[in-house]
């Protein structure tokens, strides 16, 4: 069935909200909102039968996708942001009631419109044959063919716009998917993979909500080709011992602690609000978030209050109340590990700017924004992921050794430099091991830009044509 035709058959279903259509008739894991406990919904749960029953799905779906070919794949990720941005408002909403964050700034609404935007973008890259030789004798021709079916394993921070990343263009490449949620986040992404199923045909695109043995079975099933992992490195560890086995392709974004190195001659007044977006965005709880800013001496004092001025004037509090842009974290495993960075920090003598008190009696998972300067450079807060909003100021006399420092650790995702000099920028950058080096902006992935991380953050691209090609097979075709 092409992706117009399933549209025809569901515009006739009955109108139900997403919350309706996904939960179970009885049973399933009650799912609280972490801002304020309440009941947000229930959530299925698979077992690893289940699991099983859907990849035989996906394996049979997947000729019949590959085989209709490039222009109806194109169209169905327009088709599928067409249907997100129809039911954006009803998605937003799930989503900051399971996962906690803020309706507006970088948030909910935001995460929405990224999921639309990336499926367009992706419907706009191809990957097209591309000739290797052709001298007169010898000819070769490199094409590039979907795997299969792709496993997509998933993390609870951004859930609904991270599993378009593995969706779209391994759907894009012929192949289908079978998606596991992450245990904090299922209803958001089963609420999105609900919206996308309205347009695209049957088998292609399958939830399997369960919990990490449902995950750890997709990254050993003999008929998975690949899996796209994005979470935490002791996760990836594990997944890609597992997926030894059978030889599976890999695509892990796994855990980074970012480091942002400001110049001498940047504007600190001109950059702190980038800067403290770059760090809090989604309350700290990026993979690719700004988690440890360097300062050089002469300009330390000036950019701790900057700093200071925005972190006043970005309220935090529950997620649908429209006025706020920070939220609580989202589970209390992950609010304890900042709690407990934090408190080492200023039990080593480093000074809060502000925040730094955790009231164990509010509801919700809260932390408060948290600034916190004159931290020791081998401090937890500064070498340990935290997850979280608390940002350590490292001050810096000599730039040889911050460089040094932000590039001692075993992870690189992103890191960024601040600068009023681009070129000046550019030479720092090039010193830096990450995947991603931003210059005067942190965390700014683009679809057009190859996102991937160095060192123990992971391996293969994602996004445009280089993250179209991590999903499909090579094949070189010579006479
Ligand atoms: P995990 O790595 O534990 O979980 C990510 C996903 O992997 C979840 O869907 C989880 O399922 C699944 N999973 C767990 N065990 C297995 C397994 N053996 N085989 C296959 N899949 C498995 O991340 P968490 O969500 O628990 O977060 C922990 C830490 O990871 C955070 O503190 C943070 O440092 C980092 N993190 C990094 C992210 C990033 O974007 N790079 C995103 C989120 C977290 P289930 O939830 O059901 O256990």
């Amino acid at each position: 069935m092409s992706p117009d035709q399933t549209a025809a058959r569901d515009a006739g279903a009955p109108s139900a909200s997403l919350l309706e259509r996904i939960e179970p008739v009885e049973g399933g894991r009650a799912m609280h909102d972490p801002a304020t406990g309440e009941l947000v919904g229930r959530a299925p749960e698979a077992a690893v039968e289940d699991l099983d029953a859907a990849v035989a799905r996906a394996v049979a779906a997947q000729p019949g996708w590959a085989a209709a070919g490039d222009d109806v794949r194109r169209r169905a990720m327009h088709a599928a942001a067409d249907a997100i941005e129809a039911r954006a408002e009803e998605l937003a909403d799930l989503l900051s009631r399971e996962q906690g964050k803020p309706l507006n700034g970088p948030n909910a609404r935001f995460e929405v419109g990224a999921c639309a935007a990336w499926l367009r973008a992706t419907a706009e890259f191809s990957v097209e044959p591309e000739v290797i030789v052709d001298d007169g004798t010898d000819h070769a021709e490199l094409h590039h063919r979907p795997l299969g079916v792709v496993g997509a394993i998933g993390p609870w921070n951004w859930p609904m716009m991270i599993s378009v990343w593995q969706i779209a263009p391994s759907l894009r490449m012929g192949n289908t998917v079978v998606i596991k949620p992450s245990g904090y986040t299922p209803l958001s992404v089963l609420a999105l993979v609900e919206v996308l199923n309205s347009v695209l045909p049957e088998g292609v695109l399958l939830a399997v909500p369960g919990r990490g043995e449902v995950g750890a079975r997709l990254s050993r099933h003999p008929d998975v080709a690949k899996i796209m992992f994005t979470g935490s490195t002791e996760t990836g560890r594990t997944i890609v011992k597992a997926a030894g086995d059978t030889l599976k392709r890999l695509t892990m974004e796994l855990g980074g602690n970012d480091a942002g190195i400001v110049l001498d001659d940047a504007d600190p007044q001109a950059i702190a609000e980038d800067i403290f977006w770059g760090a809090f965005i989604n309350t700290g709880q990026t993979c690719a978030a700004m988690k440890r800013l360097y300062v050089p001496d002469s300009l330390y004092d000036q950019v701790c209050e900057s700093l200071l001025e925005v972190a006043k004037n970005a309220p935090m509090g529950v997620g649908r109340e429209e006025q706020n842009v920070l939220g609580p974290l989202q589970n209390a495993v992950q609010r304890d590990i900042v709690v407990r960075l934090v408190d080492e920090a200023k039990a080593a003598g480093a000074r809060v700017l502000i925040g730094g008190e955790h009231d164990p009696e509010a509801p919700g998972f809260f932390y408060p924004t948290t600034l916190v300067a004159d931290v020791d450079p081998q401090n937890p807060l500064v070498i340990e992921e935290q997850f979280g909003p608390a940002l350590p100021i490292i001050r810096y006399s000599d730039l040889d050794e911050a460089i040094e420092q932000a590039n001692a650790l075993e992870v690189g995702l992103g890191s960024s430099v601040w600068s009023a000099d681009v070129d000046r920028a550019r030479e720092v950058a090039a010193r830096l091991e990450a995947g991603t080096t931003w210059i005067n902006k942190h965390g700014a992935v683009d679809p057009r830009m190859p996102f991937g991380g160095a060192k123990q953050s992971g391996y293969g691209l994602e996004f445009g044509e280089h993250g179209l090609k991590e999903v499909s097979q090579p094949h070189l075709i010579s006479w």
